[in-house]
């Protein structure tokens, strides 16, 4: 292995920190674990964290994606309380917690349409695992033998195997696509460097003509096709027309194949409506949300199903219609509060709707950032923003990745208080949805601040 420092040979300011020689950390190399551990953080409050040392960082990226309405924030925060005071946990099989079953009916009231039936799972991956699975038996107990997936190239869908099968970026996934079933993918819908060389105003969605090629050869042995509507997140953020996403749906119908998005990161007001779905009006069969039910406080997922669905698998002993799943923790006490109080809040806020003059500032304040030669394509839906780093904005060549700009970036960020976290050549917001125009100000001041200190090193 090559020569990394170890913990004693860190300078005296990094050893004010607690020793993480048991830790191991996701997505991390480890040389950089080493000579920038990590922020050791004590309490947090709205858009803000607060590390041990009494330094304040504003939130960028929602920790990951999940802090819906900032850090602890006090409705949740009461609920959860009460919550601890009354039920920790209890099996859901012959029993199920009452915040569980009081979700199941909250969910309904922001729902596409149609999807009546709630799985309750851990996080996003296994939302999609139960979704895969929920579709594979659904065909077997209708006696139709359907195999295989079909989903997108730069699609992420989570980390176990299942997910990682029907995920496919190449850094993440190929050394597990060599050793456990590949699916189908069709092209990623990823308009800056589109693949037809079409603009956004002239697409006409014919990147999912690969879409309809996988369909018309193997629709009969498809169980169901599964996607990131409107972005693909953690490739890159790529942000696709409305267009497309109908399309899909629109083949998918045709040729008789069952819909799955995974809104694990687009749900719950993200995208400036409630679920992406809604921009074209559809029901997906099986939708998945995990990130941000619970506002980012506890793992907690869900796998909607439409009732049709669910119907197959209504059955008596000895039937087989039985769906053979669930997780220790499936509808867990605490989580569905954290999420009842979630889904309280969306109405007590009236999202997605008062979030528009947010989202007008929010991208205004982004594409500002168009000023830099470096900056190759910002794209933006919601309170998702994201920026594409090249080394010619001219020919979109990409940046040389031996720099470690994006990365210099986020750690540059550091000094100016701000967390935010690279994908690739990508940097993105992804702020707590009750960010005040201010903040938003703020953070975009202090991202520039960063940009300049990494321009000028
Ligand atoms: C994050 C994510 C997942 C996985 O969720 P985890 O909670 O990290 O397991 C799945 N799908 C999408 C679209 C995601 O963004």
């Amino acid at each position: 292995m090559e020569q990394v420092l170890t913990n004693n040979q860190l300078s005296s300011a990094q050893k004010s920190h607690p020793s993480f020689d048991h830790l191991w950390m996701p997505f991390t190399y480890y040389k950089d674990f080493i000579e920038n551990p990590p922020i050791v953080i004590e309490h947090g409050k709205g858009m803000y964290l607060y590390d041990n040392e009494g330094n304040r960082y504003m939130d960028a990226i929602g920790s990951w994606w999940v802090s819906f309405f900032g850090h602890n924030h006090p409705a949740i925060v009461e609920d959860l309380k009460k919550q601890l005071d009354q039920l920790d946990h209890v099996i859901m099989a012959g029993f199920v917690a009452s915040p569980t079953v009081k979700l199941s009916h909250l969910l309904q009231t922001i729902m596409p349409q149609g999807l009546t039936r709630v799985f309750y799972s851990d996080d996003g991956s296994t939302s999609v695992e139960a979704a895969l699975k929920i579709a594979l038996q659904y065909h077997h107990l209708r006696g139709e033998n359907r195999r295989s997936f079909v989903s997108f190239d730069g699609g992420y869908h989570g980390d176990t195997l299942g997910a990682v099968s029907v995920s496919n970026i190449s850094q993440f996934n190929a050394i597990f696509h060599d050793a456990i079933r590949k699916q189908l993918f069709a092209k990623s819908p990823y308009c800056y460097r589109c693949p037809l060389n079409k603009s956004v105003e002239s697409c006409e969605a014919d990147c999912m003509d690969s879409l309809e090629q996988i369909l018309k050869e193997h629709s009969s042995n498809i169980a169901a096709c599964i996607f990131e509507p409107l972005v693909q997140g953690a490739v890159g953020m790529r942000i696709y027309p409305p267009k497309v996403l109908k399309r899909i749906f629109d083949l998918c119908k045709h040729y008789n194949v069952l819909t799955i998005a995974d809104e694990v990161a687009t749900g719950f007001g993200r995208t400036g409506k409630l679920f992406a779905c809604d921009y074209v009006n559809e029901t997906p069969d099986i939708l998945c949300c995990a990130k941000g039910l619970t506002g980012g406080f506890l793992p907690m997922a869900a796998t909607m199903v439409k009732e049709e669905i669910f119907e197959a698998f209504q059955g008596s002993f000895g039937s087989g219609k039985i769906f053979n799943h669930g997780h220790s923790f499936t509808g867990n006490p605490l989580g569905a509060s954290a999420a009842c109080a979630v889904i309280e809040l969306i109405h007590k806020l009236n999202i997605p709707e008062s979030l528009k003059p947010t989202i007008t500032h929010f991208s205004r304040k982004l594409k500002e950032l168009d000023r830099y030669d470096c900056i190759g394509d910002i794209r933006t839906i919601g309170l998702v923003g994201a920026l594409e780093f090249v080394k010619d904005k001219r020919t979109k060549e990409p940046l040389d990745v031996s720099t470690r700009f994006t990365y210099r970036i986020s750690r540059n960020a550091l000094k100016h208080n701000l967390l935010v976290r690279p994908l690739g050549d990508v940097l993105y917001f992804m702020p707590a949805l009750n960010i005040t125009e201010t903040e938003i100000s703020e953070m975009f001041d202090n991202f520039t601040n960063a940009l300049e200190d990494t321009l000028h090193e």
